[in-house]
């Protein structure tokens, strides 16, 4: 597979990396070994990055077991929600400890908002963690990933990263605006989560062709089974970017969107009652698009009594539309289920 340069990194990198959420087998659903399979056919196939989190639950003990049994070197990313000096530090150490490694490429300030940003830049606040974290060797790089992209425009303009991570894909194209050419004007590498929008987007292969010829380095995709693995890889190894044409054909196809999809990103995550949101609002777009309750798939009937249940237990306290980076009407989705599937 191709290898591009990962900004001031000058790491050399596969165009298409591993994500980490499907890796955890809370996040991701999968069990250990089908995570295991997922892995080494990356790995076996050419891809030599995989980027994680702290917070993907049991994704880095995974990865850390899986990457164990094998010689070849994958370059590895997590990433941190603490913000705190200490916080960060004791974070990374429990980061290196489940990936059984004693450094790792990339070390990032996860999600960051605009309110971090005071504390974090603060003499003796996280970016000093960071930057002691690289002087003892812990982490080569540091980067910063948000879904919010005037903080990242903020924080890369310091130059004290080497990376930055965002979502970017056919229906949110809001990086291009200036994020994009920031980076590239500052050699700061560009990692893209969401190129599905978290599995919004069905048009995997116009989706993926959609950013092949766009200015970005490493196209993230989280994969939960090998046969997913395959067919992206496919795409991005044929390496043919979107006619204007296609892309027109594309950009109709998606239209019907919007902008108020789940991105599937867990950061409403957790409920105050143990709702899986993310499902839930999944399964809304079902709804969205029309079906009845006779029409939807019958995964999706099965689906209903367990939901059900979920569903009356929410007690509308509204927490999660606070954490939702994308202004999701979660409660006013909740009530129109508990409708349909009132109806099966
Ligand atoms: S509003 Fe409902 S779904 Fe959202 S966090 Fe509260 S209980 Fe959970
Ligand atoms: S409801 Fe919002 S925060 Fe929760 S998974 Fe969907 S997009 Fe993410």
């Amino acid at each position: 597979m191709e290898k591009v340069t990962l900004g001031r990194t000058g790491l050399q990198v596969t165009k298409m990396a591993l994500g980490g959420i499907p890796l955890s087998t809370v996040m991701g659903g999968n069990t250990e070994e089908e995570i295991e399979k997922v892995i080494h056919a990356a790995l076996d196939a050419g891809i030599n990055f995989i980027d994680t989190s702290r917070v993907y639950l049991d994704s880095e003990t995974n990865i850390g077991r899986a990457l164990e049994q094998r010689k070849s070197k994958c370059f590895i990313a997590t990433k941190t929600m603490s913000r705190g000096y200490e916080e960060i530090l004791a974070d990374l150490e429990e980061s290196l400890r489940e990936l059984k490694v004693d450094s790792m490429e990339i070390f990032q300030a996860h999600y960051m908002s605009k309110d971090d940003i005071p504390l974090f830049l603060k003499k003796g606040g996280g970016l000093d963690a960071f930057t002691k974290a690289k002087e003892r060797g812990l982490t080569r790089f540091i980067g910063v990933t948000s879904h919010y992209l005037d903080c990242l425009i903020e924080l890369v303009k310091t130059g004290e990263f080497d990376t930055v991570m965002f979502p970017y894909n056919v229906v949110e194209r809001d990086a291009e605006k200036e994020l994009m050419q920031l980076a590239r004007k500052m050699n700061v590498g560009t990692l893209v989560m969401k190129p599905l929008s978290g599995g919004a987007l069905r048009q995997i292969e116009g989706s993926l062709r959609f950013l092949l010829d766009k200015p970005v380095d490493v196209i993230l995709t989280g994969m939960s089974s090998v046969d997913e693995l395959e067919e992206n890889l496919a795409i991005i190894e044929r390496n043919i970017p979107l006619s204007p044409q296609e892309l027109k054909l594309l950009e109709e196809e998606v239209a019907p969107l919007g902008k108020l999809f789940c991105r599937r990103c867990g950061y409403c995550l957790p409920c105050t009652n143990d709702i899986r949101i993310p499902e839930m609002i999944q399964l809304m777009y079902q709804t969205m698009q029309g079906l009845s309750y006779e029409e939807l798939p019958e995964r999706k009937k099965r689906m209903g009594p367990g939901l059900l249940m979920w569903y009356e237990a929410c007690t509308e306290c509204g927490e999660c539309e606070k954490k939702c980076p994308y202004q999701l009407p979660t409660i006013e989705r909740k009530r129109a289920l508990v409708e349909l599937f009132s109806r099966g």
